[in-house]
C-alpha cells in the first residue's frame, strides 16, 4: 500500500498541472462526501459546494468555512468519522502542544499514516538522502523523555524493501540531552543525518563551536519551526551541514518538501494548500498569508479548510520540472497583525539584517500599546547593545513610520512550552475589541 503510493508518487511529481487539479479533486470529491455523509460536524458545512444533484460546485470551494484549531477542541467529538471508508482503518490518536497555546488531540487513520511515509520519502528521494545510513532524531515523541538514557532504535527509515534502506537506522533520543551528549550519541551511533528542530540545531551549533567538539553533519532535518538563514548558516560553519527544511505538522501531514533546487514544493498528491490573504482570497507570487491545509486522507476526522495557524509567502513557479505549488518560506506561527490607530493593519516581516544589526540571535517584537512596541533582544554580548538607530529605521519602513519603538536588552527571551520563540505578537488590545 505504502509502496504503491510511493510508486504513484515518484511518477506524479512530473504531471502536469491539469492532471494534478484533475487528481486532486477526485480525492477532494470523495473526502468531502465522506465527512458530509459520516461526520456530524460537516453535515452542513459543505453545503456551498453541493449543488442539488450532489454533484461538487468547485467554483464555490472558498465559501466552505475554515476550520480553526479551537473547533478541534470544541467540536472534537463532532468532527469523528462514524465510519471509515473501506481500508482507511485503523486509528490512532496523537496529541500535539502546539506552539500557541491549546493542545489539541487528532484521530489519524492508517491510510493517512501510510501516504506520510510515501511522501517522507519522496521527499528523502528529492534531497538524495541515502538511506543506508544512520540519522539520529531528537525530536521525540512528545515532551516527555524518552528512551532515557541510551536511546531507542527505530529500525530502517527508507523505503521497505529498498536494499540499501535495510541498512539504515533510526536513532531516537530524548529532547533533553544537552548539546555534548547529542554528539556523543551521533557519534556512537555513526550517524550521518540529524533530526532536529532548526533553533535547538543552531544552539547545538554554538555549543559545538565554544566547547570545541569536533563532528561533521551531512545534513539536518529541520522541522517544526521556521528555519533562519542565521540557523543554515551556523550549521554549514560548524558541521558542514546542508539544511532540509521539511514542512509538516501533526495534523496537516507532510505539507512540503524542497526539491532537488532546495525549493519548498507542496505534496500535492497528499493535500490541498491555500495561502489566503485578509480578506480570504488567495494570495499572489511574492505575497504572505495564512496557510489553509486540506490533508485528503485523513478520514478519521477530516480537516476541510484547516488554518495550520502558519503564515507563508508564496513563490513563482520552479524550474525543476515539477509543478507542485511552491511555498517561498514559511514564516511559522510566531507572524502577527499589527494595528495603527487610523485603521491600517500590516502582517510583515523585519529585514533578514535585523539579528546581525543587533548582534542578537533572539529577538521579540511586540504591540504594546495603540501605536507602541517593544523591541526585546538578548544580546550576544551583553556590554555593547546592537545598532539600535539602524534597527528603528528598518521598522519604521516595515511598519508604521509614526509608531513609537523602545529597545529592551533582557538575559532571555521565554520560550513557547512547545520551545518555540515566537518573534512577533500583540500584546495589545484595541478597546473597540
Ligand atoms: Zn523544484
Amino acid at each position: 500500500m505504502q509502496h504503491e503510493f510511493y510508486d504513484m508518487l515518484m511518477e506524479s511529481q512530473y504531471w502536469l498541472p491539469e492532471t494534478m487539479v484533475a487528481y486532486q479533486r477526485s480525492q477532494l470529491a470523495q473526502l468531502l462526501r465522506h465527512a458530509r455523509a459520516n461526520v456530524p460536524f460537516y453535515e452542513r458545512r459543505l453545503d456551498p459546494v453541493f449543488t442539488p444533484s450532489g454533484d461538487i460546485d468547485w467554483d464555490r470551494w472558498e465559501e466552505i468555512p475554515i476550520v480553526r484549531r479551537s473547533d478541534m477542541v470544541e467540536h472534537r467529538d463532532a468532527m469523528q468519522a462514524r465510519l471509515l471508508p473501506r481500508g482507511h482503518g485503523p486509528v490512532g490518536i496523537i496529541e500535539t502542544s502546539g506552539s500557541t497555546g491549546l493542545p489539541i488531540r487528532i484521530t489519524i487513520s492508517t491510510i493517512a499514516t501510510y501516504s506520510a511515509a510515501a511522501l517522507r520519502w519522496r521527499g528523502h528521494r528529492w534531497q538524495n538522502l541515502d538511506w543506508s545510513k544512520t540519522t539520529l532524531s531528537r525530536l521525540g515523541d512528545g515532551d516527555h523523555a524518552l528512551a532515557w538514557p541510551e536511546g531507542e532504535n527505530k529500525g530502517p527509515w527508507g523505503l521497505p524493501g529498498d536494499s540499501a534502506a535495510a541498512n539504515g537506522t533510526l536513532w531516537s533520543i530524548s529532547r533533553l540531552f544537552d548539546t555534548p551528549d547529542v554528539m556523543r550519541f551521533y557519534k556512537q551511533f555513526g550517524a550521518s543525518y540529524l533530526n532536529a528542530g532548526p533553533n535547538m540545531a543552531h544552539i547545538n551549533a554554538l555549543d559545538v563551536q565554544r566547547l570545541g567538539i569536533d563532528v561533521r553533519i551531512e545534513a539536518i532535518l529541520a522541522q517544526g519551526n521556521v528555519i533562519r538563514q542565521a540557523d543554515r548558516d551556523i550549521c554549514r560553519e560548524v558541521f558542514g551541514a546542508r539544511m532540509v527544511e521539511i514542512y509538516s505538522a501533526k495534523e496537516g501531514g507532510p505539507i512540503a518538501n524542497p526539491c532537488p533546487l532546495d525549493r519548498l514544493h507542496v505534496n500535492s498528491e497528499g493535500c490541498l494548500v491555500e495561502i489566503l490573504d485578509a480578506d480570504g482570497r488567495p494570495c499572489a507570487v511574492g505575497e504572505t498569508g495564512r496557510v489553509i491545509v486540506t490533508p485528503f486522507y485523513q478520514t478519521a476526522q477530516p480537516l476541510i479548510r484547516y488554518e495550520q495557524g502558519d503564515w507563508a509567502t508564496v513563490g513563482a513557479p520552479c524550474s525543476c520540472g515539477r509543478h507542485h505549488q511552491v511555498i517561498d518560506a514559511i514564516r511559522g506561527r510566531s507572524i502577527a497583525i499589527f494595528h495603527h490607530p487610523d485603521g491600517r493593519s500590516v502582517a510583515n516581516l523585519m529585514p533578514d539584517e535585523t539579528s546581525s544589526l543587533l548582534a542578537s540571535r533572539y529577538w521579540q517584537l511586540a504591540q504594546v500599546g495603540a501605536n507602541a512596541y517593544e523591541l526585546r533582544y538578548v544580546p550576544t554580548d551583553t556590554e555593547s547593545p546592537g545598532n539600535e538607530a539602524a534597527v528603528r529605521a528598518l521598522f519604521h519602513q516595515t511598519f508604521f513610520a509614526d509608531a513609537d519603538l523602545t529597545f529592551v536588552r533582557s538575559a532571555a527571551i521565554p520560550l513557547t512550552s512547545g520551545g518555540k520563540l515566537v518573534e512577533y505578537l500583540s500584546e495589545w488590545r484595541r478597546p473597540d475589541r
